[in-house]
């Protein structure tokens, strides 16, 4: 049930009994219905009309006669003669305050006062600061985003220069395939005396000529390769089910002629069980190439080189393992860039190109694949094809 509310009456409406009104009136429990001051135009008069409660100049206060709903009446004119009038007639059940009691009532009200007006302050302190801060982090946001887009707006820049310098390239490394197929074909035709008889000393540098014709015509075929892969997306990849076993085995045999010319055993170890996968078969038996070449390129004749399938529960893998120059802890991570080649393997190939790599590792990005290198300088290399088991459909 509702707290029934106290019904209070005021007894002279200067300023005092204004303050009074003025702080009870934002008292929750508290009714003030009845104001008196002989004066219609006292302070608190004018007050209790504007807030629509009952006011009388009548000094008789016939209102308060023995009115028991009234819970107290506060006398605040602070004549005793009053105060008596209105002991005589109030009803027992009433409460009359006066000059004392009113003096604690006027105490209390002005710390009660204090303490609204003290919360109020901090109120509106703590909404002044939360409005800062909110505008603060508004501006920050603003800033942010504002970054966002500019950086946004900077990789689509550095995108449309990489997409020009790749188109550029293509052009350009186009462009020099016909001269050179040009040049080999000369150097065939006076190689195989259709110029007539030439000098050894000419052979000799001749066939040098043949021999850098097809150094350059191998990296311009790499760099168009490479140029091509970088503007192909995952979508365009040529996917189909594979049978691992039979794609690596066919790699390696194809490789095998490399192996024996540099006097290198090229072996294969298929997975025991057959490994199916979704791949582009053409671009994965590309990539394995790369990685076997490597292999028999960088070691030393009559060496071994291993190519093998894992298949585990959650992994299958295909390594390329030699026992070459190796490579330094400090090359691992810029063997991958394009043109990129260790000293020690240019010594031992000087016909390569720093493009299988980076061609390689643009494959295994396409189908989602990873190339793992384990390696000590001196004492050979392992690369590893990590196939995700997502890319497997099972046997
Ligand atoms: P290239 O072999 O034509 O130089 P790649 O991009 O295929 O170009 O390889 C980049 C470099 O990585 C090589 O020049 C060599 O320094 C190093 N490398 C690659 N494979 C091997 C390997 N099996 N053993 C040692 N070094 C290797």
């Amino acid at each position: 049930m509702p707290r029934r509310k106290d019904i209070i009456a005021i007894v002279g409406a200067g300023k005092g009994g204004r303050y009074i009104l003025e702080t009870l009136l934002r008292m929750k429990d508290i009714e003030v219905r009845y104001v008196y001051d002989s004066d219609p135009n006292a302070p608190g008069m004018l007050l209790a009309k504007e807030n629509k409660i009952f006011c009388s100049t009548d000094t008789t206060y016939p209102e308060l006669w023995g009115n028991r709903k009234i819970s107290i009446i506060l006398e605040v004119t602070g004549s005793a003669a009053v105060f008596r009038s209105l002991g005589g007639l109030k009803a027992q059940s009433t409460s009359l305050i006066g000059a004392r009691g009113n003096r604690m009532v006027f105490g209390m009200l002005a710390s009660e006062n204090q303490v609204r007006r003290d919360l109020e302050h901090y109120k509106d302190k703590l909404e002044h600061l939360v409005t800062q801060r909110t505008s603060e982090l508004e501006q920050a946001n603003k800033q942010l985003n504002n970054r966002l887009e500019e950086l946004a707006q900077l990789n689509r820049k550095l995108e449309d220069i990489s997409q020009q310098k790749t188109q550029y390239l293509l052009r350009s490394t186009h462009q020099l395939k016909a001269p050179f197929a040009a040049i080999q074909s000369y150097t065939d035709l006076i190689l195989r005396g259709y110029t007539g008889e030439i000098p050894e000393k000419t052979c000799d540098i001749t066939n040098k000529i043949k021999q850098r014709c097809d150094t350059l015509s191998t990296a311009i075929r790499e760099m168009l390769h490479l140029a091509n892969l970088q503007v192909l997306t995952a979508s365009e990849l040529d996917i189909e089910t594979v049978d691992l076993n039979a794609l690596v085995n066919k790699t390696v045999e194809e490789t095998n002629i490399l192996a024996e010319s540099g006097n290198i055993t090229l072996t294969f170890t298929p997975a025991s069980t057959p490994v199916k996968i979704q791949c582009d078969p053409a671009k994965l038996t590309g990539l394995l190439q790369i990685l076997i070449s490597n292999a028999i390129d960088y070691s030393p004749a009559h060496s071994k080189v291993v190519v093998s399938i894992r298949s585990t529960k959650t992994r299958i893998s295909i390594q390329v393992k030699d026992k070459g120059i190796g490579i330094r802890d400090d090359a691992r991570e810029k063997i991958f860039s394009e043109f990129y080649r260790t000293n020690e393997a240019a010594e031992k190939n000087p016909n390569g190109s720093g493009l299988g790599l980076p061609i390689a590792g643009h494959i295994a990005r396409l189908h989602g694949f990873k190339i793992n290198l384990n390696s000590t300088e001196g004492k050979g290399s392992t690369f590893s094809v990590r196939i995700p088991i997502k890319n497997s459909k099972g046997s």
